[in-house]
């Protein structure tokens, strides 16, 4: 990327936007431009122990058009764009290493068609899981990808490729995208399918554009797959001596064939505590698993019986049954809340939610060695997982100003990853690379592989102007 740094920030040029830039902003986008010092660090991380770095300015998108010229205007002064949805990403990947411009796609929130007899919908980039299913309300639909943060859009998901506790039965965003429009570097736009279930026309485009945090191009609109809300739920809680025997459990029971699960979640018994005392419940401080059933009612008292007897031959025990919506709501929220739980749980220190993958064979052999390196590296790291995709958090936390504590996290972090692409498995099932996990990424594809991604994001984004310092070192 000869070109790229002219477009980047050197250690002593604080601004990358000059005040011309902005000014042909202003011109553009009137009184969608921000420059206060607030705005913009509340447009970079304040999510992790990753640090806040700012962009200089920030432009609230409306409409594609405005994405286009926004583009346009980026590209003729080489100015970093770092496209920006609800800000919830956890690797550090709407910070502005290089300044530059934010661009906030938060206002293009509008629900655009539901056509309900071929179970899709097309949405603006800035609608949220939550905005499009209360849309969907009456319509006996839902679009089923879950990310803990309510305030994600479609949009980061996308570019992050998210994926959340539904996924082992209706997949991850990857898997929910029928097409989207993006609009490139230069400000063309391309429209990457129609609403076919499927395709063999040329290059996949669509699965191109996902997870590639922002670095290839923005995307403005998407079309998602939808799908009925099951005739019955039910959710089943069991604690466990052992957070091995959970995961056992878990194994067996996708080793049938996943059981018709929508939900196997995990949380080890530090976690328990801290979602005790946040969401002022009162489980038992165990290991303990969060299952949900998703079916007609018979096939749902079938599939609970046959977990049942999976469950207590993996040691689980104080089964607990809810099947009231309000119930049911409750667990999960307290579930999603988990991150922040843990934040309340140790104020003043950092948490960072790490997210490894491996095979469903090799997760409770994971799980343990992680275990061991946390006891023997004297950290405090809760475990919480989506553990019937074989994808698992822990959650060191840390004093900042703690160098032996900082040096120990370290050496977990790369032994976590270096296990989980040992054990054939990914350094990140869903947060994505960021900043965070750079030093990963080579490990994991090998350098040819590190070298296709490069030349893709050499041929798209030629000045490097998309989102850089992301993903690639
Ligand atoms: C409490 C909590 C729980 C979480 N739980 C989960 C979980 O269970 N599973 C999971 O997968 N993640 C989880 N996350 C991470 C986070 O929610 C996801 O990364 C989310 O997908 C990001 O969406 P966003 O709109 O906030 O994107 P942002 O954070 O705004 O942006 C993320 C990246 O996408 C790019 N981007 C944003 N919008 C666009 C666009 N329209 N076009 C192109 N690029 C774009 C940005 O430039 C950036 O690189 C959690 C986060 C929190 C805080």
């Amino acid at each position: 990327m000869t070109h790229a740094k002219s477009a980047l920030r050197g250690n002593d040029d604080k601004r990358s936007v000059p005040e011309a830039v902005v000014n042909i902003l202003r011109q553009r986008f009137s009184g969608r431009v921000e420059t206060g010092a607030e705005h913009c660090r509340q447009h970079a991380n304040t999510v992790t122990w990753l640090g806040n770095e700012a962009p200089d300015v920030v432009v609230f998108a409306d409409a594609l058009g405005d994405v286009c010229d926004l583009m346009q205007i980026a590209a003729e002064h080489r100015v970093p764009v770092i496209a920006f949805g609800g800000g919830t990403s956890l690797e550090g990947q709407v910070n502005a290493p290089h300044g530059g411009i934010s661009l906030d796609l938060s206002r293009m929130n509008r629900i655009v068609a539901v056509h309900e007899g071929d179970l899709d919908a097309t949405v603006e980039a800035g609608v949220t899981r939550v905005q499009l299913n209360t849309y969907l309300r009456d319509t006996g639909l839902f679009f089923p990808v879950d990310p803990g943060a309510d305030t994600a859009t479609l949009g980061g998901m996308a570019a992050t490729r998210a994926s959340g506790t539904n996924a082992m039965r209706y997949g991850t965003i990857r898997d929910n995208v029928v097409s989207l429009t993006a609009v490139l570097a230069d400000g063309r736009i391309v429209k990457t399918g129609g609403r076919a279930r499927k395709s063999a026309a040329g290059y996949d485009l669509t699965h191109l554009m996902i997870g590639t945090e922002g670095t290839l191009g923005i995307i403005t609109e998407m079309t998602v797959r939808l799908y009925g809300i099951p005739e019955q739920s039910v959710v089943a809680t069991y604690a466990f001596s052992s957070v091995a025997g959970a995961a056992e459990a878990t194994m067996l029971a996708m080793q049938m064939g996943g059981l018709g699960l929508a939900r196997i979640e995990l949380l080890d018994s530090l976690q328990m505590e801290a979602i005790n005392s946040y969401s002022k419940m009162d489980f038992e401080l165990a290991p303990t698993l969060f299952v949900e059933f998703h079916g007609t009612t018979a096939a749902v008292k079938e599939q609970v019986a046959v977990f049942h007897d999976i469950a207590c031959e993996a040691g689980g025990y104080n089964f607990k049954q809810a099947e009231r919506e309000e119930e049911r709501r409750k667990l999960w929220k307290a579930r999603h809340d988990a991150f922040w739980a843990t934040k309340a749980a140790w104020p003043g220190r950092l948490s960072l939610a790490t997210d490894v993958c491996v095979p469903i064979s090799r997760l409770a052999e994971c799980i343990a060695e992680t275990e061991a390196d946390i006891k023997r590296l004297g950290l405090v790291s809760p475990i919480v997982g989506h553990v019937g995709d074989g994808n698992f958090h822990a959650t060191p936390v840390i004093d900042p100003d703690n160098r032996q504590e900082r040096a120990a996290l370290e050496e977990m972090l790369d032994r976590l990853a270096a296990r989980a692409i040992a054990m054939e498995g990914t350094c990140t099932g869903e947060h994505g690379i960021g900043q965070g996990k750079i030093r990963y990424l080579e490990k994991e594809f090998g350098a040819e592989g590190v070298a296709m991604m490069r030349s893709i994001k050499q041929a798209l984004d030629p000045d490097g102007i998309l989102n850089p310092g992301k993903v690639f070192a």
